[in-house]
């Protein structure tokens, strides 16, 4: 009988690490570094494969730490990932350029939906999760059983990408996320974010200020991208400079290569000669002149990164930062959220004059977005629930067994049960 491990993921948003071990064959889902203080999971690296869902952190960072022989993901993760891993080098120097080499040249990539046997007893597929580009819900079939990992989804759609697949194949065991897994998690509608982000960045470029926006390199930063640029062409937001810096910039050009995987919106565009993503001009000193304009940057937790140069320009209470996404305690996004009068983001303290405002553009379903997704697709026999804070874990773990009638757990690190 094949039993499941939980490494890492479990009542936490981080270090997402799943081990199968069947008669034959042992693999991982994931394996990921928690983003707030770098652990990894403990695993073996004599393992047959490890099958990453997408180039997040916390599914993929702690790769590189381990000499994996076979790494399987979908062709744009695989691009995607390799900014992942610099990223985390250039920020942390915990592991080696080679050991990124390593793990590259053992990736091998699949489009979605296509089959491939990866063990003796494992059959592989990779469902579209509309997390981020190339972002799946990994399914496998050991010996006749049918699991359904969805790692981090999304069922609505966005302007980068189309919703989860739902017209997935039977399931006996679901093993699905629950960022958002709490009856009290329902987020405005897309529509509502994107005027409450127009709204505040043209407040304040009236005003002649500045605004600067930290991002996530991955998935973040395309949207928001694609929505300011949008503004821009439709004439509804003022025609101001959009300056970029960071991984963003390489990130987005993984984005442009990849037109296929992306909402089918963003080809019609490019085929019409229009850049959805804007001309992506890199900041230089010009930002410090006096005219008003954008500046998109990492890091999204404003933890290091190119972000930082800019937030002396919070010295003017004309100017603006427009936090995008959660920003994890201890962090200096953290302390910006909470309203620091001073910040030290290097040698000098820098007195905080300008306007804080967080205007979260989640790339995960709201808790009725998991439910109706749980209901689209085929009805699991069993289900585990990972990939959440401790209350949305077990509240979502609650609603699937109460509403849903879907034997349901929620493991902690180190469980190990049968399939
Ligand atoms: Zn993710
Ligand atoms: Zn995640």
């Amino acid at each position: 009988m094949a039993i499941v491990r939980f490494h890492g993921g479990c009542h936490q948003i981080g270090m997402s690490c799943i081990e199968i071990d069947t008669k034959k064959s042992r693999i991982l889902l994931d394996c990921g570094m928690d983003p707030t203080n770098n652990a990894i999971p403990k695993v073996d690296e004599n393992v047959d494969a490890v099958i990453v869902s997408h180039a997040h952190l916390d599914h993929c960072g702690a790769i590189p730490f381990y000499k994996f022989k076979k790494i399987y993901c979908t062709t744009p993760t695989a691009d995607l990932m390799y900014i992942t891993w610099k990223d985390t080098l250039n920020l942390s120097k915990s592991y080696k350029e080679e050991d990124i080499q390593r793990s590259l040249n053992n990736t091998e990539t699949l489009n979605y939906k296509e089959e491939k046997q990866i063990t003796e007893d494992i059959t592989l597929k990779f469902y579209n999760a509309g997390h981020i580009l190339g972002s799946a819900s990994i399914y496998l079939d050991i010996d006749g059983k049918k699991i359904l990992y969805t790692g981090d989804i999304n069922e609505t759609p966005t302007r980068t990408l189309l919703p989860a697949d739902t017209d997935v194949d039977e399931i006996d065991v679901l093993i699905i996320e629950s960022t958002y897994g709490s009856p009290l998690d329902i987020k405005p509608s897309r529509k509502a974010l994107e005027k409450q982000l127009i709204d505040e960045i043209a407040e304040t470029i009236e005003n002649g200020g500045k605004v600067i926006i930290p991002v996530f390199a991955i998935g973040r930063a395309q949207e928001i991208l694609l929505i300011i640029n949008n503004y821009i062409r439709s004439g509804k937001l003022k025609d101001v400079p959009v300056y970029v810096d960071g991984s963003l910039i390489h990130a987005t050009g993984i984005y442009m290569s990849y037109l296929d995987w992306l909402n089918p919106k963003l080809k019609n565009m490019v085929e019409n000669r229009v850049n959805p993503f804007g001309e992506l001009k890199k900041a230089d000193n010009s930002v410090f002149n006096k005219e008003p304009c954008i500046i998109i940057s990492t890091s999204g937790m404003v933890q290091g990164g190119p972000v930082l140069q800019y937030l002396s320009l919070l010295k003017s209470p004309k100017n603006k930062l427009i936090l995008t996404g959660y920003q994890a305690e201890g962090t200096l996004g953290r302390e910006l959220e909470e309203g620091a009068e001073e910040i030290t983001p290097f040698k000098n303290k820098i007195p905080v004059r300008g306007k804080v405002v967080k205007i979260e553009f989640s790339a995960h379903g709201d808790y009725n977005s998991l439910v109706r997704y749980i209901k689209k697709i085929p009805t699991p026999k069993k289900a585990f629930v990972v990939h959440g804070e401790r209350y949305q874990t077990l509240s979502f773990a609650m609603t699937i067994w109460k509403s849903l009638k879907i034997p349901t757990f929620a493991p902690v690190n180190g469980s190990i049960l049968p399939l």
